[in-house]
């Protein structure tokens, strides 16, 4: 028990003397420690009981402590929890490989492993880059070190592809990056459909448009892609995007056929297409994965967060035999693909997303997805009818739900509200843990959740979304984190 633990009244101090939390300013922070997790839900140090409504980060996909994911691991302990997949390899890894290739889209068939998404996503850049730079020194004939055409990347505006500097470079939420804009490169940014120019620029979450209006946007979209592919298609190596939903960017859904119009360009252009699955790969939008929803089979997918059931860091770059073939040949010929990762491939990792594969088949979850999909959908109606509640958005089990200061506007509250932050701090004490992207509140539980516990975590939600918006809610102003 943790309250006969020594330690147990200094952590909280440590924890913020010691630990560098991910997107908190620290001067305001306050903690809460987890201690532990069961199905969807997740109690602190105190005994208290939260429902886990962000998948403990996107990730979670049978709830916690599911006893064949738990024992996966254990099983392969008795083995050896690590070796290097630089030039070596292990049974499980492989096997969870061949199972990549025979799930994803047809045409993926070769897997690169990294350990978090960003790193594969920086994959992703650097095959894409690598593979024109082989081609065309092939085809042209011309010295390795002669510099070639194909080297600019295309994505769209409010993208998310990771923090470090090569994801950064295409990403497009400026309020997270644009400090680093110096040290990185510059992607051509489009604006996405679901945003406006203005939005996507000063990336402050001004007002959205609405559904209607929405396919137009996509549309314009699709023109400034066919208008730059036709003038500069010849120096764009790839398009990168997130397939459906751009999620960290607001939960910005895709109108149908967008991510098909985008797929038949970029085919046209023979420009290579990044799918960057990993938000929504893996059951979150209904199907395993996003893009099967429309269709397409992208020349490169990047798969993270869920992969491994949201229990341990790994993540995988997967490509074409096309793109492959580029990279081969001899020693002297340089054409490796010179990037790796320590613990790319672990074998605990592969276990683990091995055992939830079999978990998607034996429990039949895509089977039981729709039913909580529509759920979630009347619950999502229900809060769109607050006085304080903007555009809603859902996909699959997603939704985001902006809190805004006049409903008939649309007009934002001033940042420095900070509202959706104040409401998922609310949503603790009514046993809901939530994060916020700005002013948008974000719904995406972990897929096993129930119908039951679905309610249960909207009603938190409202309930803190009402409180909020009403003034109601009293929280230290020391305890907002951004
Ligand atoms: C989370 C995320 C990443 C980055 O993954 P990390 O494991 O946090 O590095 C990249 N792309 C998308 C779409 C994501 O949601």
């Amino acid at each position: 028990m943790s309250e006969n633990n020594p330690d147990f009244n200094n952590l909280h101090a440590w924890d913020k003397d010691f630990v560098w939390h991910a997107f908190t300013q620290m001067a305001e922070y306050e903690p809460l420690l987890i201690e532990r997790g069961e199905g969807v839900y997740l109690f602190d140090t105190d005994g208290n009981r939260y429902i886990d409504g962000s998948a403990s980060m996107w990730c979670n996909v049978h709830g916690h402590r599911h006893p064949r994911l738990d024992a996966a691991i254990t099983t392969q302990l008795t083995k050896v929890a690590h070796t290097t997949n630089l030039g070596l390899s292990n049974p499980t890894t492989v096997r969870l490989a061949q199972r990549l290739a025979d799930i994803t889209p047809s045409g993926l068939e070769k897997v690169f492993f990294s350990s978090d998404g960003s790193s594969a996503t920086e994959a992703a850049l650097k095959i894409a880059f690598q593979y024109w730079h082989q081609s065309e020194r092939e085809e042209r004939n011309v010295s390795p070190n002669q510099t070639t055409h194909r080297t600019k990347f295309v994505s769209l505006g409010e993208a998310y592809h990771g923090d470090t500097l090569g994801a950064i470079g295409v990403g497009g939420v400026d309020r997270f990056t644009s400090i680093f804009s110096p040290l990185t490169f510059e992607a051509i940014r489009v604006p996405g459909p679901g945003m406006t120019a203005s939005m996507s620029s000063s990336g402050d979450g001004g007002p959205r448009i609405d559904a209607s209006s929405q396919r137009t946007t996509a549309a314009a979209t699709l023109h400034e892609l066919e208008n730059l592919f036709e003038n500069q298609g010849n120096e764009i190596a790839a398009l990168i995007m997130e397939p459906l939903v751009q999620a960290a960017g607001g939960i910005l859904v895709h109108p149908p056929g967008f991510l098909r119009a985008v797929r038949e360009l970029t085919q046209r252009f023979n420009i290579l297409l990044i799918l960057d699955e990993i938000a929504v790969g893996f059951g979150r939008t209904g199907t395993m994965f996003a893009c099967e929803k429309e269709d397409v089979s992208p020349d490169i997918l990047c798969l993270g967060k869920g992969l491994t059931a949201g229990y341990l860091p790994m993540a995988a770059t997967m490509t074409t035999a096309a793109i492959w073939n580029q990279f081969l040949g001899s020693h002297k010929d340089g054409r490796a693909f010179y990037h790796g990762h320590t613990f790319g491939g672990n074998p605990l990792a592969a276990a683990v997303a091995l055992e939830s594969l079999k978990l998607f088949d034996e429990e039949n979850l895509l089977e039981q997805l729709p039913e909580r999909i529509q759920e979630l959908h009347d619950h999502v109606a229900r809060i769109a009818k607050l006085p304080h509640v903007g555009d809603t958005r859902q996909c699959g089990l997603v939704a985001g739900i902006d809190l805004v200061a006049n409903k008939d506007s649309g007009c934002p509250y001033p940042w420095e509200k900070k509202m959706g932050t104040v409401a998922c701090l609310a949503a603790r004490q009514h046993g809901a843990l939530l994060r916020q992207l700005g002013d948008t509140v974000v719904i995406m539980p972990p897929l096993s959740i129930s119908t039951s516990e679905l309610g249960e975590l909207i009603d938190a939600a409202e309930t803190a979304i009402v409180e909020t918006t009403e003034g109601a809610v009293n929280i230290p102003i020391g305890s907002l984190q951004s």
